[in-house]
């Protein structure tokens, strides 16, 4: 049986601005059925990889294709059954949200009558579908973008930040949705996003990248793997100080946590070794178990970020902001003759307003 090609596949993929490298050499591929996450600090490239996607950005270099199909050999079957948004997504604001998904499924030859309400339902909005969009909150707007990406069924949905402006609530219901559409239907779903809580909690995979490069991929489950050398330890009364690292030659590190519980270093997978060395030297352990990463913590160890270098945006603060060159996104989207993508419904925005944010083709 032959093997179905991954549903979306950059190879050796880069894009110089000037002097600037924004992507270098980034190869990764999206298997299909998979929700995967595109991470990486603020620069990395993450946003001018995802406008290549739709030929709004053209790569200096490298190969990009969709379903096997390569998106500068034959664009209009490799963007056949994919579903894009990039930035926030724009609408007639004037017109409710039933009309907008109505007039965007004019636009496509593929989209069934009944698919608008299953689709208003499943994005929650069915009750609201009357409304105008004018006086839909971010979140709502978000979900509307949405849903216009779902449109003719795709088979690949590719997001950028689609929980921007939301609360945690509407995060984690969007978020629950698109696991659902993976799950259930077999959509493939690759999404860029600033909240390594939801990526972990959400993704079956994730690409980071890191000044254009890919610096890990793979299974959430595997990249965040236990540390194995590293030991949480809960005490009741004393905890060891740093003074125990110099009497053990097996202990490298010893870090306070919170007033009863330490993390300690080995320098072997060994801690049935130490719960009896820190029993033998008087301390009483409650609990000890080896350290399970966050997302958040192997992202930083892996950009050589600090904490305190961290943007904000990679945190949830940042998600509630919105970002600048939205329309200038869309209106583009059109022009490279998107099907199931965010389409420039609000013409009223100058794109002169937004020069020098990107090149578009
Ligand atoms: P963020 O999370 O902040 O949106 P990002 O990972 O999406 O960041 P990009 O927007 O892709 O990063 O930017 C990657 C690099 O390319 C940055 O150094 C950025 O300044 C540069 N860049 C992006 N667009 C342009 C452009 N049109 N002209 C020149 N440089 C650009």
């Amino acid at each position: 049986m032959m093997e179905s090609p991954p549903a979306l596949a950059l190879e050796d993929v880069s894009k110089r601005f000037g002097r600037i490298q924004a992507v270098d050499h980034l190869s990764l591929q999206v298997e299909p059925g998979h929700l995967a996450g595109f991470l990486g600090p603020n620069g990395a490239g993450k946003s001018t990889t995802l406008y290549m996607i739709p030929r709004l950005v053209r790569p200096t270099n490298g190969r990009i294709s969709l379903f096997g199909v390569d998106i500068w050999k034959d664009y209009k079957k490799a963007i056949s059954s994919v579903g894009i948004t990039v930035e926030t997504p724009a609408f007639y604001e004037y017109l409710s949200g039933r009309k907008n998904l109505e007039l965007a499924a004019r636009l496509l030859d593929n989209v069934f009558p009944h698919e608008i309400d299953e689709i208003l339902e499943r994005i929650g909005l069915a009750e609201r579908q009357h409304d105008r969009v004018r006086v839909y909150s971010t979140g709502m707007k978000q979900r509307l973008g949405i849903g216009r990406a779902l449109l003719g069924r795709p088979r690949l949905l590719i997001l950028d930040e689609p929980t921007n402006g939301m609360d945690p609530e509407g995060t984690h219901e969007v978020l629950s949705f698109l696991r659902e559409k993976v799950s259930n239907d077999g959509l493939t779903i690759f999404i860029s996003s600033h909240l390594m809580s939801e990526i972990e909690e959400f993704c079956d995979t994730v690409f980071v990248i890191n000044r254009g490069h890919l610096v890990a991929s793979g299974s959430v489950k595997e990249l965040l793997k236990p540390h194995e050398r590293i030991v949480r330890v809960t005490f009741q009364g004393k905890v060891p100080g740093r003074d125990f690292i110099s009497r053990h030659e097996q202990i490298r590190n010893v870090e306070s946590v919170t007033a009863d519980t330490v993390e300690i270093t080995l320098a072997q997978d060994d801690s049935a070794w130490l719960n009896q060395c820190l029993q033998q030297a008087g301390f009483r352990v409650s609990a000890i178990a080896p350290k399970q990463k966050t997302l958040k913590e192997f992202f930083l160890s892996i950009t050589g970020l600090r904490h305190a270098e961290m943007s904000p945006s990679i945190d949830r603060a940042s998600s509630m902001q919105t970002r600048s060159g939205a329309s200038q996104g869309q209106a583009s989207a059109t022009q490279a003759g998107l099907r199931h993508a965010e389409v420039p419904l609000k013409m009223d925005q100058a794109p002169a307003a937004h020069t020098g944010d990107k090149p578009y083709e």
